[in-house]
């Protein structure tokens, strides 16, 4: 994330003096896992998304892992998921031997087209897996009255998502499990981590489980009910994330000012499109991303900006195109066109709470001399 030839990062915690002193007094305690700042950060986060339960891990990816297996996605079974985000979200499926099945995205939420599921599903689909791309909501409802109608389970990756809402409700709230992520770049942090959410009592003490070695409902230490994983996190990373969530309203009025100074120097630039929260949506953006017009090069674009001291980044690139996905299960370039034509546009700006108005226009300025330039050469 940092690297010597950038006059700034692509993105930056913003973790100072409070976080420290509970990482002190963590280390002071003597009990460095399973203590009350887990179950302090636990609560917060429940409480915020509004669910009953909020389930601590080690990363969103161990989350995702524990949501597909805890509601019984198993080898063979279909789950409906997009090819447009991080890895995670279609390689949790295929840990417990599951196939993700993708469905091309819509244009205006970069999420799944709820109109293209049901043609992708067979009598093998157990499940829809949508992610909430940057934090904008993908079309979450219709999603979720999919689901209900076909018995498919709804596991929402809401690990961008931290703090938006769709029609007044916190993502993180829908569907019988989701997830949201704390890596450094995400909306706030705990060094590694995730949580798991559900409203199920049964499936939140399951996973409980899981994610401590299987040990049952009290904990007893060498009693395994169930194959167990280490997807604790520790109370280090926990202390983190109560004071995180402790200055949340803080972080994000951050990135929001920042959201605000790009959009009011990008608006008059007819060759980028700034993002759009969807209709009825509150959004905290996690990356902010541009569209770029087709006749900008993007790659060049990047290495332009990199020669100014800029670091930028295509996000995402799609996952049936990525190595392993290609080979596993015969996917080519053409297979999702609106993936495929978002991904080739899409240009991921440096971002983070604590940037200034000056960083803000060395990165603006610099974008549009260079969009500039391509036009002329
Ligand atoms: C960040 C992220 C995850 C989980 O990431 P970890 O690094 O394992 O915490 C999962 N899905 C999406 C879409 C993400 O952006």
């Amino acid at each position: 994330m940092s690297d010597p030839t950038y006059k700034l990062p692509l993105a930056r915690p913003n973790v100072g003096s409070e976080e420290m002193a509970a990482v002190r007094e963590v280390m002071e305690s003597g009990t460095l896992a399973m203590g009350r700042w887990t179950d302090e950060f636990e609560e917060r986060i429940a409480t915020a998304a509004g669910r009953r339960h909020a389930i601590a891990v080690s990363s969103g990816t161990g989350g995702l892992h524990l949501a597909v297996r805890a509601t019984g996605i198993r080898r063979g079974d279909e789950v409906i998921t997009t090819p447009f985000s991080f890895v995670a979200s279609a390689n949790c499926v295929i840990y417990e031997g599951g196939v993700p099945r993708f469905v091309d995205i819509e244009e205006e939420t970069l999420g799944i087209d709820p109109s293209l599921v049901e043609a992708a599903a067979n009598d093998r689909t157990r499940g829809v897996l949508p992610v909430h791309v940057f934090g904008n909501p993908c079309r979450i409802e219709a999603l979720d009255e999919l689901a209900r109608q076909h018995g498919w389970t709804l596991i929402e990756d809401s690990c961008e998502a931290l703090g938006s809402t769709s029609h007044g409700r916190s993502l993180g709230s829908f569907g019988a499990a989701s997830v949201f992520a704390f890596y450094p770049n995400k909306q706030i942090t705990t060094g590694e981590g995730g949580i798991v959410l559900t409203d199920d009592d049964e499936l939140a003490a399951e996973i409980r489980s899981m994610r401590n070695q299987g040990r049952d409902e009290d904990g007893t230490w060498l009693r395994h009910v169930r194959l167990g994983y280490n997807y604790r996190m520790d109370e280090l990373s926990a202390a983190i994330g109560v004071i995180q969530m402790r200055r949340y309203p803080e972080l994000r009025d951050g990135r929001a000012r920042v959201a605000a100074m790009y959009e009011a120097s990008l608006r008059p630039e007819p060759r980028v499109a700034v993002p759009q929260a969807r209709a009825g949506a509150d959004v905290d953006w996690f990356v902010y991303v541009l569209r770029l017009a087709p006749e900008v090069d993007r790659d060049r674009l990047i290495d332009q900006l990199g020669a100014c001291g800029i670091p930028s980044r295509p996000y995402f690139t799609p996952l049936h195109l990525q190595p392993y996905y290609r080979s596993k299960f015969g996917y080519g370039p053409g297979d999702f066109p609106v993936t495929e034509r978002v991904a080739a546009s899409t240009l991921a700006l440096p971002f983070f709470s604590t940037m200034s108005e000056e960083e803000v226009a060395l990165v603006t300025g610099a974008l549009v001399r260079s969009i500039d330039e391509q036009s002329h050469a």
